[in-house]
Formats: C-alpha cells, sequence, structure tokens
C-alpha cells in the first residue's frame, strides 16, 4: 500500500499556506541596510517606491540614494489613500516600470498600497515602516477605503521589514501609543476567535493565536517603557506587531489579531463624522469587549492610560452617542466573523450600559 493510514489522513487536511518575512531588521539606522537586503534577496535591478509627501522627506528620499548609488534603477510614486484608484494607478505603474520589487514606506495607507498591488502583480514587497501605529507593517492583509464598508482582504506579507528606530521614535507617540492598543486589542480578539471555535466549529490555530496573546501580554508587561523617546520599549513594539503580522500569515486570515474589538472600530469609521486613529479606537473596544468576556477589563484601561492610548470617547473626540450606536452596530460589519457581540447582543439601552460601566462614556 502506497500511503499507511496516518498520512492518508494527513493528506485529506486542508490545505494551508504559510507566507512569512524572510529578512526583518528592527533597530538603529536600519534604513541603511535597505541596499544591502534588496541586493541579498535578489533585487539588483529596479525597485518602486511608494510613499506619501512626508514619508519622503523623512525616510524615502535616503532609500532613492541608498538603492541608485547601489546602481539600481528607482522609480517612486506618492500616494494619500489607499482606494482603489490609488491602487490601480500603482498597478499600472508596476506595468509600465516592470520594477523587481515595491517598496512601501510610510505609515499604513503606502505599505498597504504597495503590499496589495505587488501582490495583484505578483512581485514582492518590502515594509518600510515610518511609524508603529497598528499591525498591518507586517501582515499580509490590507484595509481597502473608499467602499460601503471597511473591508480587510488578503494579499500578501512582505518578504522584508525594515523598521529604523531612530526614524520611527521621531513619530508623534500618539502613533505608537495606537500601535500598542492594537497588539492589547488581540487580548479580546483571540477570546473572539476561541469562541467561534467551540461555538462554530471555526477554525483555531492555537500557535497563531498563542503568538497574539503573548505579543499583547509582552506590551501588557513593559507599558513603563513605552513612552515618549524610549528606544527599548519602541523595539518591543515593534517585534510585537510584527509578531502579530506573522500570527496573520500564520493563521491564514486575520482572525487571531481582530475580534469584536475590530468591528467596533471599523463601526466607528463609518459612524463618526472624525474617526480616531484605528489602534486607538481598537483599544477603546477592548476595554468593551474584555467586560464582556469577562476579563480584567480595568488592567486593559489601565495600560492604554499607562502608554498614552485613548480610554474615553472624550478622548477619542467622538461623541458617546456615535460610541453606542457602533456598539450596536459593530455586528452587522462581518456577520461571517462570530464574535461575543454574537452571544451578547446590545440593544442601545445595554450598549450605553456597557460604555458608561467601563467609564468609557
Ligand atoms: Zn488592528
Amino acid at each position: 500500500m502506497l500511503f499507511d493510514r496516518e498520512s492518508w489522513s494527513l493528506l485529506n487536511l486542508d490545505l494551508h499556506r504559510m507566507q512569512l518575512p524572510r529578512e526583518v531588521v528592527v533597530g538603529n539606522n536600519t534604513l541603511e541596510l535597505t541596499g544591502e537586503i534588496c541586493k541579498r534577496l535578489g533585487f539588483k535591478k529596479s525597485a518602486l517606491l511608494t510613499m506619501g509627501p512626508k514619508t519622503q522627506d523623512i525616510a524615502g528620499g535616503k532609500i532613492i540614494d541608498l538603492l541608485s548609488s547601489d546602481g539600481l534603477k528607482v522609480d517612486h510614486l506618492v500616494v494619500n489613500s489607499c482606494n482603489i484608484k490609488d491602487i490601480v494607478f500603482v498597478e499600472d505603474m508596476i506595468d509600465e516600470l516592470k520594477p523587481q520589487v515595491v517598496l512601501g514606506i510610510g505609515g499604513g495607507t503606502k505599505i498597504d498600497a504597495a503590499k496589495i498591488s505587488s501582490s495583484h502583480k505578483e512581485i514582492p514587497f518590502i515594509s518600510v515602516p515610518t511609524t508603529a501605529s497598528h499591525d498591518g507593517i507586517a501582515s499580509p492583509l490590507v484595509s481597502l477605503k473608499g467602499l460601503d464598508k471597511p473591508y480587510s482582504i488578503m494579499a500578501q506579507s512582505p518578504m522584508a521589514i525594515v523598521a529604523d528606530t531612530n526614524i520611527i521614535i521621531n513619530s508623534f507617540h500618539r502613533f505608537t501609543a495606537s500601535g500598542c492598543a492594537d497588539v492589547i486589542a488581540k487580548l479580546t480578539a483571540v477570546r473572539d476567535w476561541k469562541l467561534a471555535h467551540e461555538v462554530k466549529n471555526e477554525y483555531y490555530g492555537e500557535y497563531a493565536a498563542n503568538l497574539a496573546l503573548m505579543s499583547a501580554r509582552l506590551v501588557v508587561r513593559t507599558a513603563n517603557l513605552l513612552k515618549p523617546g524610549n528606544e527599548e520599549g519602541l523595539r518591543v513594539l515593534l517585534e510585537a506587531l510584527i509578531s502579530c503580522g506573522v500570527a496573520m500569515s500564520i493563521a491564514g486570515s486575520s482572525r487571531p489579531c481582530s475580534g469584536s474589538e475590530h468591528l467596533f472600530s471599523h463601526a466607528l469609521d463609518q459612524i463618526a463624522p472624525k474617526p480616531a486613529l484605528h489602534g486607538e479606537q481598537c483599544g477603546v473596544g477592548t476595554i468593551m469587549m474584555a467586560r464582556l468576556h469577562n476579563i480584567n477589563w480595568q488592567q486593559i484601561r489601565r495600560t492604554l492610560k499607562l502608554v498614552g492610548a485613548p480610554t474615553t470617547a472624550e478622548e477619542l473626540s467622538i461623541e458617546p452617542e456615535h460610541i453606542v450606536e457602533a456598539l450596536v452596530r459593530a455586528a452587522e460589519i462581518r456577520p461571517d466573523r462570530y464574535t461575543i457581540l454574537d452571544e451578547r447582543t446590545l440593544t442601545p439601552e445595554t450598549a450605553e450600559k456597557l460604555a458608561k460601566a467601563t467609564g468609557v462614556i
């Protein structure tokens, strides 16, 4: 017989593909290594860079010089957002310029634009974050804006991540605090995932779940270091954000990193006239979802305060009624994503009670 019983059952399991970064550098002046990394990965001819007007000054210009002096043909595009128009623009430029690799340089949208367009055009991409505001810097997912609903779609993992603490430390602390909150959000995201596994028999990957949880616990433990100008704390955060990205790559979805607290943030994006930062909203959502999950929401709130992230509607600059509406509508954002909000359906009254009990409003 060709296969024994055990290998036969293994062959019957669904194929699970994991795409992981090959080079990750975190530290002071790592930007200098961009040329060397490109060369080592085999990109010796050409590169296309996506950046914003600000990130061009902060890091983009320097990367153009570095790669050009290494003999690469370097083109760059300035993108302002990551809507369908921007993506089509970058894809058209990839068709025209035929680069070997795309480098996304910036906070969220510039990296997302590079990630999704390179994925569609089947060429690799390198992530060069200039802030540490969310886990998209290392994840295979992209959040698309400008559609009727916020969509998170699978694109590809970065082949390399170049995180220069010397640059990121000079970004506003608000971004770093937001990144901390996006990591802390995994405390409820993983709970939701486990719940979906127990109730709906959804696939649950213990390894990916633990990786996301470990990152969140590490940020909680080192919160006192996550202060403006503290490089040690920033390194912890960057490694945690990158680990969360890897957790999503391993899980093959955003499940280990995005649960009911993210649904609340997505709902706020639709409801609030001026939404706050992604991580900031997720952090406030985590406080409330933790209470629904019966886990230590006070500790989550304390940690968010300690790192300088918002814990109230006022600090988010969002009206209390929008918080309540977002809580009520969060479960509709992604009906396929089973979370605590499907177990504990919130009405305007119970949502208001929850927001009040946790001090959010
Ligand atoms: Zn997030």
